[in-house]
């Protein structure tokens, strides 16, 4: 079982979400390079993140525990490191209830599953996603009629100063205002629909083209599909897209690895083959006396790629008759010989397109 986590964080291997919470504050406060401690330490204070990432992620701390940090690696990159930031943030800051809400993030994140034929081809899918949106009874403003007065908290600006406590320090903030949500408005009379919100929750389905060549865990951005704040900012949604295992074909980086059969005729003597990929016929000249385990490179058929496309690798499979009659076998002793020394297999890569 994977252990360097919680010792970073010194809790026990069966430690509860609490008390992983907990111990995460006092080495995160500890270690933060912003305090005066004599113990700050990046270094230190990013791997304590990077453990809290995964060990308060139930899903992501029993991969870790079953695979350990090469299972969970890059989970700390997508930006939770963020929300462990915020949430340290608000813990040293006695937590904000107004300032919480109007940082909340705005950003959707959803995963989509394709086939690699789609990926192959490019595909235009749908999703389903629940966001908050722009009331469409009041088109966002949250006031009914769409009448508004100066917000009383701001002046009008949006902004308010602050001075805020902190273990290091007083400090003089300028923060959203939590009145208005930064709009510099309030409703003169609250929309019905959105409580004054100016947002409502919706259900909406999404047409998303993705791109030929896509790649498994690449990320779509579709702009101003997230969240609607109250501030009225939108953010985006973000879709991680899967792509199913082929059973044609193997997919290493935009290179596509398969297995051609041909029979032995045709490995003696060659032969035009054809094979199909994804709808598309492709042919293969297979040259005279090619070996069982050679390769055949058709460059530039594999995946479409952003610089250049990926190749196709056929692997020669040589179909080798069985249970012959009388006289096909007494053809075949003809052919005895003693075999020669086998080509390796990088060596065996004949290249079709030189
Ligand atoms: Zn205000
Ligand atoms: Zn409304």
């Amino acid at each position: 079982m994977a252990k360097e986590y919680y010792d970073l964080l010194g809790v026990d291997q069966n430690a509860s979400q609490d008390e992983i919470k907990k111990a995460y504050r006092k080495k995160a406060k500890k270690y933060h390079p912003d305090s005066n401690s004599d113990q700050a330490d990046e270094e230190k204070f990013k791997k304590i993140n990077k453990a809290y990432d995964v060990l308060s992620d139930e899903e992501k701390r029993k991969k870790y525990d079953q695979f350990g940090k090469a299972a969970v690696d890059g989970s700390a990159e997508t930006g939770a490191g963020f929300q462990n930031l915020q949430d340290l943030f608000e813990t040293l800051l006695g937590g904000g209830g107004g300032r919480g809400r109007s940082q909340q993030t705005a950003d959707i994140k959803e995963t989509i599953t394709i086939t690699l034929e789609d990926a192959y081809h490019g595909t235009e899918t749908t999703i389903t996603v629940k966001r908050q949106a722009a009331c469409e009874q009041c088109d966002g403003t949250g006031a009914e009629n769409g009448n508004t007065t100066t917000c009383q908290q701001c002046n009008g600006q949006g902004r308010v100063k602050a001075v805020r406590r902190t273990p290091f320090g007083r400090s003089r903030v300028v923060e959203q205002c939590d009145q208005c949500h930064g709009r510099g408005t309030q409703p003169e009379t609250a929309c019905s629909a959105c409580s004054g919100t100016g947002t409502t929750q919706t259900q909406e389905t999404i047409t998303v083209d993705v791109p030929a060549g896509v790649e498994h865990r690449q990320r779509l951005r579709i702009k101003n599909k997230g969240n609607r704040l109250p501030n009225g900012e939108t953010g985006d949604l973000y879709l991680f897209v899967g792509i199913k295992g082929d059973e044609q074909f193997e997919r290493r980086n935009n290179d596509l690895f398969t297995t051609l059969e041909i029979g032995l005729g045709d490995a003696v003597l060659g032969a035009e083959k054809t094979i199909d990929v994804f709808g598309k016929t492709l042919s293969v000249s297979i040259p005279e006396g090619i070996q069982p385990g050679d390769v055949l490179r058709l460059k530039g058929e594999g995946m479409p790629g952003r610089r250049h496309d990926g190749d196709i690798y056929l692997k020669i499979d040589i179909d080798i008759p069985e249970d012959l009659d009388e006289q096909t076998k007494e053809l075949f002793e003809q052919f005895r010989t003693e075999p020669t020394t086998e080509n390796s297999f990088f060596d065996s890569v004949k290249d079709l397109a030189s």
